[in-house]
């Protein structure tokens, strides 16, 4: 094999593996329709936690089934038509929330957040953006006893993974959070974990590095792929060239399905929509670290540019378009819990978490396809994962023989 690779998406994800392969020795050239970090990796919470562990389809779904099918909530909403053409997908979803698929999942995402959060910390301070990190972890919020009794699977969870918590008293929690309203029974403080203020500066930063390392970036939208005696060939959307390589990483994040269906490939992947919007806080009020709202189903994040609220879930096609029904209602109950000024953008951003039917991402060379290697699929997660990713793929890639410590995250189990 050549030297040359291209890593098609230039999210958090695409970024670290450019980043990684090209420190281990490879001519990288990076590829994006966009500047670096401007689409999901932009918007999400920013949270790097270890509780991050607990897949969306955890064996605690299927009693929340119920409530959540009433499609009023803030933490889940779907359209009717999407969800109809995608049963299949559906289906595998709630199947893989069993306790033995879930117990596989979490053992593996916890192996994966494990080796990502010191290669974060490394980037970060490499990159120059180490201001943006907060090590003070998050809270989530319980209104009731009963929210609190639902979180007991995720508590023994964590305790079973050794994810540093601590319960919260409503006279500790008003300590810890004084601007929140005294409306919560309980907290659990997630320690041991991380937030930044800024996810987008933390990926231009990191794609900043990868430039000034040797690496290359190049601005192009890609319209398909294909295998050709040379390796593959990214072909540029609508006639505007083409880039060739012995090897391509497809990290195109909630696009990755497209794209690869020009290769023969349909991945089973749903698309976890979310919204945000910032706001100010009365009277120069905030919170110190994010905050989970288990009740409102929203999370609060402290960022750069104000308080930033952000939704569950809406399932719908990826590029349908944006509705404010799930947002107003989080800044509804968002309201109840914290002095919440203005609204500061103009409208509601929307982004897309890119999600597998057992909630984990595939990392290595797609069977049947030598050298198309995939880096997708990190539903809510990406943020926090996107360097362990960059590793495995780079352990996979370079160095042979590792395939079975990277099992879970094989292609094959859906391709
Ligand atoms: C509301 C919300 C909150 C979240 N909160 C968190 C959190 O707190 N912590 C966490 O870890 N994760 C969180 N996530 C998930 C996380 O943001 C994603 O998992 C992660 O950003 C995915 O990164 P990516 O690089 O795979 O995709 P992306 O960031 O979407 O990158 C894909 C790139 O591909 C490019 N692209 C697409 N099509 C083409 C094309 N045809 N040609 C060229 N380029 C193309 C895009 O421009 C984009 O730059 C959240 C997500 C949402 C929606």
């Amino acid at each position: 094999m050549g030297k040359h690779v291209i890593v098609l998406g230039a999210g958090i994800v695409g970024v670290c593996c450019a980043l990684e392969l090209l420190r281990r020795g490879l001519s990288v050239t990076l590829v994006d329709r966009r500047e670096p970090g401007m689409e999901t990796s932009m918007g999400n919470a920013g949270v790097l936690a270890r509780s991050s562990l607990m897949p969306f389809n955890h064996p605690g779904l299927w009693g929340q089934l119920p409530r959540l099918l009433k499609n009023d909530t803030v933490q889940f909403r779907y359209r009717w038509p999407y969800l109809a053409r995608n049963l299949g997908w559906a289906t595998r979803f709630l199947l893989n929330a069993r306790p033995s698929v879930f117990r596989e999942t979490v053992a593996a995402l916890d192996g994966l957040i494990r080796l990502s959060a010191p290669e974060h910390l490394k980037l970060l301070d490499a990159s120059g953006a180490r201001r943006r990190l907060r090590d003070t972890g998050w809270i989530f919020l319980y209104r009731t006893e009963s929210a609190w009794q639902a979180g007991a699977l995720a508590r023994r969870t964590f305790a079973r993974f050794e994810v540093p918590t601590r319960e919260l008293s409503p006279a500790e929690l008003a300590e810890a959070e004084p601007a929140l309203a005294p409306i919560f029974h309980r907290a659990l403080w997630i320690q041991g974990s991380y937030s930044v203020d800024d996810p987008h500066e933390v990926v231009a930063a990191y794609a900043d590095l990868f430039r000034r390392e040797g690496g290359q970036f190049k601005r192009m939208a890609a319209g398909g792929i294909r295998r050709d005696g040379q390796g593959w060939t990214v072909e540029g959307a609508q006639g505007s060239g083409s880039l060739t390589a012995e090897r391509l990483v497809v990290a195109l994040g909630p696009w990755s399905k497209d794209l690869l269906k020009t290769a023969g490939i349909d991945l089973p992947m749903a698309f976890e929509r979310g919204y945000h919007m910032h706001y100010s806080g009365l009277d120069g009020a905030s919170v110190t670290r994010p905050v989970y709202d288990t009740g409102g189903g929203y999370v609060l994040s402290p960022m750069a540019r104000g308080l930033r609220l952000s939704t569950g879930v809406e399932l719908d096609a990826c590029d349908a378009p944006a509705r404010t029904g799930q947002l107003d209602l989080a800044e509804r109950h968002a309201r109840e819990a914290f002095p919440l000024g203005q609204r500061l953008d103009a409208a509601a951003w929307l982004g897309r978490r890119p999600t597998l039917p057992d909630s984990r991402p595939m990392i290595g060379e797609a069977p049947r396809h030598p050298g198309l290697w995939l880096a997708l699929g990190h539903q809510h997660i990406g943020f926090s994962t996107a360097p362990g990713t960059a590793k495995i793929l780079a352990e996979l890639m370079l160095d042979g023989g590792a395939a079975s410590r990277h099992h879970a995250f094989r292609p094959g189990r859906f391709i």
